[in-house]
């Protein structure tokens, strides 16, 4: 079993090559029992290239937070990350472009786990190569999601673009050329630590060009160069940076959607226990009857909005109800004329099908009383039959 795995990974490796064997071969911290390779291990095999998808525009969805939508007045919503005063980055075509050497710059605002879409581009002129050449860096928390011109341009596998730097290299190369903006789509998870216990330690799912190049990769604390990533709690929230690594990369587009807490922390995700999910239809079943107590007193909206809480919660005073205001509805139903009826038939079906649905599940029983009423004006119009095909 184990020589297979070798075997496997050696093919992967010759699929894919390695890295350029320039450079110090002794250079990041060293293997140990969880990581067979080195931080930035010029052994570690290369993500294969991928195609990227065309270019799709991706405007923020409704609700998204932006941080920069090509405004020199949204470039207000960054600072330097140094000392907090305005960034030096400027704005040209739309987008924010790093000054080399004026340094990192963050956002005032502060972000969590979230869904975070980026677009930068490296410079269309090629300068350097290897970690010189388009670098920049997306960093959440303290976890750098790689920024970098990895068209033609080998480095470390766990250094190249869409890696998360230092740790994991991406599932594939699907970068565009240097000048083209490349569209990078992170969701973020942070860990979570109930004491020093670690119950959730937190990924990101990185696309890149709309390739999936993260699926789910686990946190392993904050990156950094050279050193192994050491697992532990990261901030709740911080400001959003990009790195100045002395080229002239370009951004925008930059939005993000807050996410949902998880599970363990008290979040409604993830599957539940058989008591939370009853506490939670409980209280889904008051709202829906708080609901009905503020319609019209005796209408047929407040019956059925009764009829619904049932659905979520079992109780006998409110199936009474219900079924005493259906069954006046049903009575005046029952006393129209029969063109007057037939006019109503779009309200008779929902009704007809309210009812089944109810009795099907067991909401309310078979012999439910206004149900037979319907019952009866449907299957003599013939309501319930399938359309006659003309
Ligand atoms: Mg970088």
């Amino acid at each position: 079993m184990k020589a297979q795995f070798i075997f496997a990974s050696l093919l992967i490796a010759t699929a894919t090559g390695y890295a350029a064997p320039a450079g110090l071969a002794f250079y990041g911290d060293p293997p140990d029992d969880r990581h067979p390779w080195c931080v930035h291990d010029r052994n570690r095999p290369l993500p294969p290239r991928v195609e990227p998808k065309p270019f799709k525009p991706a405007p923020p969805p409704r609700g998204a937070i932006v941080l920069f939508d090509g405004t020199a007045e949204s470039l207000g919503k960054w600072e330097s990350d140094k000392d907090g005063t305005p960034t030096k980055w400027i704005v040209r075509d739309g987008a924010m472009e790093c000054v080399p050497k004026s340094g990192y710059i963050r956002t005032k605002e502060k972000l969590g786990d979230c869904r975070l879409h980026v677009e930068w581009a490296a410079p269309t002129e090629i300068v350097g190569e290897g970690q010189g050449r388009g670098n920049s860096g997306i960093f959440l928390c303290g976890v750098e999601i790689q920024v970098l011109d990895s068209y033609n341009n080998p480095t470390y596998a766990d250094g190249g673009a869409c890696s998360m730097y230092g740790v994991a290299p991406p599932l594939a190369n699907a970068l565009r050329p240097p000048g083209e903006f490349q569209q990078i789509d992170i969701t973020f998870r942070r860990p979570i630590y109930q004491g020093d216990k670690c119950v959730d330690p937190g990924y990101v799912t990185v696309y890149c060009n709309g390739v999936l190049v993260q699926n789910k990769t686990q946190l392993e604390g904050p990156t950094g160069h050279r050193g192994r990533s050491k697992p532990g709690p990261l901030p709740e929230s911080a400001p959003l940076r990009l790195q100045d690594h002395g080229n002239p990369v370009r951004f925008r587009n930059i939005w993000y959607q807050p996410l949902p807490p998880r599970k363990p922390e008290k979040g409604i995700r993830g599957p539940l226990s058989v008591e939370e999910t009853m506490a939670m239809r409980k209280t889904i079943a008051a709202q829906v009857r708080d609901d009905a107590a503020k319609m019209t007193a005796g209408s047929v909206e407040q019956a059925w909005r009764l009829a619904e809480s049932l659905v979520y919660e079992k109780d006998e005073p409110t199936c009474r109800k219900a079924e005493q205001l259906l069954a006046q509805y049903t009575a005046g139903l029952k006393k129209l004329p029969d063109d007057q009826i037939t006019a109503r038939k779009d309200e008779v079906m929902v009704a007809f099908r309210n009812f089944q649905y109810l009795v099907k599940f067991g909401f309310v029983p078979a012999e439910f009383g206004p149900k037979a009423d319907v019952d009866r004006i449907v299957k003599a119009r013939g309501w319930d039959k399938p359309a006659k095909k003309k």
